[in-house]
């Protein structure tokens, strides 16, 4: 039946979108011998610049940057460091919109490798479990802790709180600044970004109003 084919390959297409681009062996290597190795690079790198590596101020910056990509900016590129994620019954009966505004956003823009700096949104409508909120922060950190663009991150935290939540009605909105167009190329500091991911109940106007109402206030 080529409906349930078609069906099926967009699926696949769709799911490969939203995942990071990943090489097969991205774990070849352990965090040390990656950092060993983007220090050896970015040596190389400082040096090309013309950079003279033996001035005390430079030194140690190859070593800096090196630890920095692997155990903190790019640290959710790796699995083992998706945070786990505990559910609560939701004992209260709790079944309206639950909105986390304004959580602190640092990502990497995946094209320059500059910062894309602003903030997250993120709501769902309680059901059967409720997340604990510190949780919702460590999610939208791990998903932004990877050399991203923005559409895609949106969608990773969505599609995350989706599957931890086992529903549907999720809604994530994000604002932000990227320093690739503030710092280089048309240099606009006034402009930023905005995206968005609505699902299930979201989809409904007056739900989907409230949302904003309440992220814009
Ligand atoms: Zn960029």
């Amino acid at each position: 039946m080529p409906e349930t084919k078609n069906t099926k390959h967009e699926a696949q297409l769709f799911n490969s979108a939203l995942e990071t681009p990943m090489r097969p062996d991205a774990f070849a290597m352990n965090d040390e011998e990656k950092i060993a190795k983007i220090q050896e690079h970015f040596t190389a790198i400082m040096q090309t610049l013309g950079l003279d590596l033996t001035d005390d101020s430079l030194s140690q910056t190859p070593k800096r940057v090196a630890k920095m990509y692997v155990k903190e900016i790019f640290s959710g590129l790796n699995p083992a460091n998706k945070p786990s994620v505990t559910l609560f019954e939701n004992k209260y009966g709790y079944s309206q919109m639950l909105v986390e505004k304004n959580i602190s956003l640092y990502s990497m823009c995946e094209h320059h490798f500059v910062p894309i700096i602003g903030k997250a949104h993120v709501a769902y409508m309680a059901n059967g479990k409720v997340i604990g909120l510190s949780k919702i922060h460590r999610m939208v950190k791990y998903y932004a802790k990877r050399p991203q663009v923005q559409e895609r991150l949106t969608k990773q935290i969505a599609e995350a709180l989706k599957s931890t939540l086992g529903i549907e009605d999720v809604a994530v909105a994000i604002d932000a600044r990227h320093m690739c167009v503030e710092c280089r190329g048309v240099e606009d500091v006034t402009s930023s970004t905005i995206t968005s991911s609505l699902s299930g109940e979201f989809l409904n106007e007056s739900t989907r109003s409230e949302f904003l109402r309440f992220i814009s206030a």
